[in-house]
This record gives structure tokens, C-alpha cells and sequence, in this order.
């Protein structure tokens, strides 16, 4: 197990409606060290990419992506969540659905911090059904960017968004993947980094 599978066996609850609540360590309270190796990891596994933007999503996105941003000496910038409907034309917009509000939401990023010179690394929380990866992706795409890779704390294995990220071609790493958890009996399986799929480059 690595360090972050470590600690959500430790800390994290599973919860009914397939979520896993990491409030603890991940996205109420933040442990600093562990967001650090985390920025540490994924410097490790885009080392080939040359990226200069990192883009992510609020909320709990932007905590993790600060750090990681220190790594690569980089800004971050984050898509916002907006209600309002006037926006195009000095904004990129998207549609994303929420997995655990189970609500739509515009997200939006300025024209002004994301543009075709841009190569950019996604940061995440979760990955779950893929809908926030998604309209990130359709952002830096409508800015004429290059996605270079995706880093994500937690991917739900057993839900669809890993592998349709990774069907467009993406570099998409992981560092926990939780391919089973049980509400009943709080049990949590992480799916062995050797079977890890396209795009793995190994153990921590
Ligand atoms: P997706 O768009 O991939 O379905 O869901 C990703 C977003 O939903 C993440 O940004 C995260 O905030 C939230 N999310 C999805 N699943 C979970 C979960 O099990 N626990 C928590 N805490 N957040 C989740």
C-alpha cells in the first residue's frame, strides 16, 4: 500500500451512495504533508511532460493543486462554479454535473489565465463519473490548450470515469484507486498498482 492508500485506510469512512469521506486529511481539514507527497508523486510521474499551468476545480480542488503547483513551479488556476448566465464572451464556460450535490453547474475560467500557449495538468480530489474531469478538459480544449496529464488523489475504480478519461488518451494518474468499499462493513480494496491500466508508471 502507499501512502495515501495508507491513509484511507486509516482515516477515511465509507459512507452509503458510494462515497468515501476523506474530510479528515483531504478536503475539510488538509494535511500539508501529504498534500506534499502528493506533489512530489505526481512531479515524478509527469516528469516527461513540460507544463506550465495547472487547472483544477473549487473547491476542494485547490488545496491540493497549491501544493502541487510548488512542485512545478507553476499557477494554479481554478475553474469556478457560477450561477450567473452572462458570462461568454470574457469567459470559458462548461457544464458540469455534480457527483455528490446531484446538481448542474456552470463552471467558468477567464480568458484571461488559459490560452493556446498553454500546457496544462489537471488536478483533482476524486475522480468519479468523470463529469468534472470532463468540462475541464472541454475548458482547456475552447482556450485552444494542450491537456498534458491529469493527477488525481482518489479514482473510484468501480465507477466509469477512470476508464472513459483514459479511453480519450490521456495520461491520467491515480494515486489511490479504490476498486471496492463497503458502507456495511467499512471495508476499502485498492486495486493492485501492477494491474493499474495505460498510463501507470508503477509503485510509489
Ligand atoms: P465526478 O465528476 O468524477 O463524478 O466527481 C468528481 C467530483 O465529485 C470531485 O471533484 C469530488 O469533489 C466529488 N466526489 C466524487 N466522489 C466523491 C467521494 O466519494 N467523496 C468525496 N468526498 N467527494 C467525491
Amino acid at each position: 500500500m502507499n501512502f495515501l492508500e495508507e491513509r484511507i485506510m486509516q482515516d477515511g469512512v465509507v459512507k452509503e451512495g458510494n462515497v468515501l469521506k476523506v474530510d479528515s486529511f483531504l478536503n475539510h481539514q488538509m494535511d500539508i504533508d501529504l498534500f506534499n507527497q502528493m506533489g512530489e508523486e505526481f512531479k515524478k510521474r509527469f516528469a516527461d511532460k513540460s507544463i506550465n499551468k495547472i487547472l483544477t476545480i473549487e473547491a476542494s480542488g485547490i488545496g491540493i493543486a497549491c501544493i502541487v503547483a510548488q512542485y512545478f513551479q507553476v499557477p494554479v488556476v481554478f475553474a469556478k462554479k457560477s450561477k450567473s448566465i452572462n458570462i461568454e464572451g470574457e469567459m470559458y464556460v462548461a457544464e458540469v454535473e455534480s457527483f455528490t450535490h446531484r446538481c448542474k453547474n456552470q463552471v467558468i475560467v477567464s480568458k484571461k489565465f488559459l490560452g493556446p500557449d498553454d500546457h496544462v495538468l489537471i488536478i483533482d480530489d476524486f475522480l468519479a463519473n468523470g463529469c468534472a474531469l470532463q468540462g475541464l478538459i472541454q475548458i482547456v480544449q475552447s482556450a485552444g490548450g494542450t491537456v498534458e496529464g491529469i493527477g488525481i488523489a482518489i479514482e473510484k475504480g468501480f465507477q466509469p470515469g477512470g476508464r472513459m478519461i483514459r479511453n480519450l488518451g490521456y495520461q491520467l494518474e491515480s494515486l489511490a484507486i479504490v476498486e471496492s468499499m463497503d458502507a456495511t462493513t467499512g471495508n476499502i480494496c485498492f486495486r493492485d498498482s501492477s494491474q493499474q491500466e495505460k498510463g501507470k508508471s508503477g509503485t510509489l
